[in-house]
């Protein structure tokens, strides 16, 4: 009698056909006394498709309900079996069963979003094919000649340590596999324990897993990896790879012949037989999080994935999140309503060589009106007295950074006359002004339209950009600095493959005197020669309605300093200086001190007594209709079918849901957006709602209104 298998496929959650997994026969003559074992990768047919599946234990998860064996009849037998690759390992199994438990994903749907992209599409021959060419890769780069072995002989350089590194180290090494957040300033030599404890890992012949926030802005981490540990050792896996080199690279890590596997958030889902260390680097970095599909944390799953395979996970920041550094706070120390910690904290609070931080200055923009007028704010880019910074830095032959949040020539175009206003045709947004190829262009839905001559609405020829961005700065301060050799690093100047690492290189090289950038450029690089560093439009973030954008300001401020005064001599004589309306605001004040410390105890302490995370935890309902309307009485009725849950968190109060509202881009691309926001006291009872919420929404779809599509943000970075 043929074997019934288990097979997830890519099924959402609430599709008719599966919210865990589909049965099918094994295929026809194969060996009936081995089974498939589960997480072997398959072919298999759904519908007149062809699709990847992947084979799924019996009885874990995507269990039947009613607990039946499953009938054979009328089930279709798999096409055919991916036996080329070894399965998927147990451990790989449950960390996307729990990621799709916890993201409220079916388990098809998540296993399938996170393989790479190829594997999905090719079949059992095409599969070998890629599999000889990459054995062919490794044998070519193995060092195994012996004058190869002469030359590389040449230890890699690796520093003595720091007394605050060594006794990282030191504590690193005690005790048990747990997660450690490593609480160290810009420029504290936090790369450094990573290379040491990737060192110690890879000696136990492990495997090393390192996830950055975006790899193309700091390119120098994988550098560093590689030159200590030799490139052919490392792989990269991330999104801007092509597809053959992300199948290749996830191979390599897979078959175990990658030993550092260097990688974005998807990189986390990176099989790795023989893991045995996993660093989160900027560990507060919002991009950790997907935005779209199956919406999970990378952080925090590697925090559950360091758990299940009982390997350390080290999490690293100059500005921890508020929720790592929470979890981090030390035993006894009974923080804000939590005696317990669940990481540990390692501090770093020096930079190498006693390099100094920068001075953090703060420009009071209502003294610079009262001394110049208003009119200096719309005339200048920057205020006079940050000018004549810019020419002094000019003048000793040392590099600044300016930077602003917001790209393109200006936000918004306007009629002097009617008050016409740059409006995207599709969307609650303004089209952008870009100059440079004279476009407006909605950063929203994409559309893009030439720029008119006159006013759409009463023709007159005098339309006028309205505020800043990156690409109008840039002009400005050329015109106000004309011997400066100016530079500019945003989305719009990076977007050819290499722009961005050849514009680093002219910036390194010493080829530039003025960098204007989006906070592409405040990320990770360690541009040496940067001494003066302005901020502009910061204060737009202290008044945001996301409770995070403080946060985030603080984050990007911080590194935004760590850029300048890398090298130790110029470290003393080195600024930050950000313009604003609000210099006694705790945030700037904390910043000038440069204390984290202080910032996030102020901030939780605001936090507690709002009922916010890291105190509560909040999940988001988005909708996305035609009109207002339906998208609203969807989450009217989702409201409803939500009150009549019984014996639920919702009536026990351990549960808020909030009124439906508007996105904060309410409309894109034609398509209306609202969310609601739910609130629990705990992550158990936002999980147990919710999966029982969504599956009553998923049992009365057919009687809900019609929308366009639906679904639940866990733990979202942004509201
Ligand atoms: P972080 O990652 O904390 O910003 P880095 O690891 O980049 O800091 O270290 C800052 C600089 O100091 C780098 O140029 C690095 O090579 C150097 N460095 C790190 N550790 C040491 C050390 N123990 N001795 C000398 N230089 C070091
Ligand atoms: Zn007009
Ligand atoms: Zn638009």
């Amino acid at each position: 009698m043929p074997t019934v298998v288990r097979v997830l496929v890519d099924l959402p959650r609430h599709s008719r056909l599966a919210a865990g997994a589909l049965d099918y026969l094994e295929p026809p003559g194969s060996e009936p006394a081995v089974p498939l074992a589960p997480g072997t990768l398959v072919r298999v047919p759904l519908g007149k498709r062809q699709v990847c599946g992947l084979v799924w234990p019996h009885g874990e998860h995507g269990e039947r309900s009613d607990g039946e064996a499953p009938p054979m009849d009328g089930l279709k037998a798999i096409t055919e079996v991916l036996s080329a690759l070894p399965p998927l390992s147990t451990a790989w199994l449950r960390l996307v069963a729990f990621a799709a438990a916890y993201y409220q994903r079916s388990p098809g749907e998540m296993a399938l979003a996170v393989l790479p992209p190829e594997l999905k599409d090719i079949d059992a021959a095409q599969l070998e094919r890629r599999l000889r060419r990459l054995h062919k890769g490794l044998k070519a780069a193995a060092p195994e000649a012996a004058p190869e072995a002469a030359v590389a002989d040449a230890r890699p350089f690796r520093p003595d340590l720091s007394p605050e590194q060594a006794e990282v180290l030191r504590q690193l090494a005690l005790g048990e596999p747990v997660t450690s957040l490593l609480h160290g300033v810009t420029g504290s030599g936090k790369t450094e324990i990573y290379l040491r404890e990737a060192e110690r890992v890879l000696a136990q012949g492990r495997q090393v897993l390192v996830l950055v926030p975006e790899i193309n802005l700091t390119p120098q981490l994988e550098a560093r990896f590689a030159q200590r540990f030799g490139a052919s050792r490392l792989r990269a896996l991330h999104s801007g790879l092509t597809p053959a080199q992300r199948l290749q690279n996830w191979l390599a890590a897979h078959l175990g012949h990658a030993d550092l596997v260097l990688g974005t958030r998807l990189a986390i889902f990176a099989p790795l037989p023989r893991l045995g260390l996993i660093v989160v680097d900027e560990e507060h970095d919002p991009s950790y999080k997907q935005q779209e599909g199956a919406r999970y944390s990378a952080r925090d799953l590697a925090v559950y994935r360091g758990r299940l395979e009982g390997v350390p996970v080290l999490l690293g920041s100059a500005t921890p999140s508020l929720e790592t550094w929470l979890n981090a706070q030390p035993l006894g120390e009974a923080v804000q309503g939590r005696a317990q910690s669940r990481y540990r904290r390692l501090a770093m609070p020096s930079r190498i060589g006693a390099g100094a931080l920068p001075a953090v200055k703060l420009l009071n923009l209502a003294e610079v009106v009262a001394r110049h007028g208003r009119s200096v704010l719309y005339e200048m880019p920057i205020a006079p007295p940050l000018i004549e910074r810019m020419k002094q830095c000019l003048a000793r032959g040392e590099q600044s950074l300016v930077l602003l949040n917001r790209r393109g020539y200006a936000p918004v175009l306007h009629c002097t006359s009617c008050g016409w206003k740059s409006q995207c045709s599709q969307c609650s947004a303004w089209r952008v002004f870009h100059k440079i190829d004279r476009t407006l262009r909605c950063h929203h839905c994409g559309s893009v339209e030439p720029v008119m001559r006159s006013c759409p609405d009463c023709g007159d020829m005098d339309i006028q950009p309205l505020g800043r961005g990156t690409e109008r700065l840039e002009e400005q301060l050329g015109a106000l600095l004309p011997e400066a050799r100016m530079a500019r690093i945003d989305a719009d100047t990076t977007r050819t493959r290499g722009s961005l690492e050849e514009q680093l290189a002219q910036v390194h090289d010493g080829h530039v005197d003025v960098l204007v950038g989006t906070q592409m450029v405040a990320k990770g690089h360690d541009f040496r020669r940067i001494t003066l560093v302005i901020a502009l439009n910061a204060d737009a973030a202290l008044f945001s309605q996301d409770f995070r954008a403080p946060e985030r300001l603080f984050a990007l401020l911080m590194q935004a300093a760590g850029r300048a005064g890398r090298d130790a001599e110029q470290a003393a004589a080195s600024e930050m200086w950000v313009q604003t309306w609000h210099p006694s605001h705790p945030l700037y004040q904390a910043l000038q001190r440069h204390d984290y410390v202080a910032f996030a105890r102020s901030q939780l302490e605001e936090r507690q007594i709002a009922g916010l995370p890291p105190y509560t935890h909040l999940a988001l309902l988005r909708v996305e209709a035609r009109d207002q309307a339906s998208a609203q009485a969807f989450l009217q009725a989702a409201t409803e079918l939500a009150e009549g849950l019984d014996g639920t968190a919702l009536s026990a109060g351990e549960l808020l849901l909030y009124p439906p509202v508007p996105a904060q881009v309410q409309r894109v691309a034609n398509v209306e957006r609202v969310q609601m926001l739910l609130e629990a006291s705990s992550r158990a009872v936002l999980q147990r709602f919710l999966s029982a919420w969504l599956d009553v929404l998923q049992a009365q779809r057919a009687a809900l209104p019609k929308v366009l599509r639906w679904a639940v943000d866990v733990d979202p970075v942004s509201i």
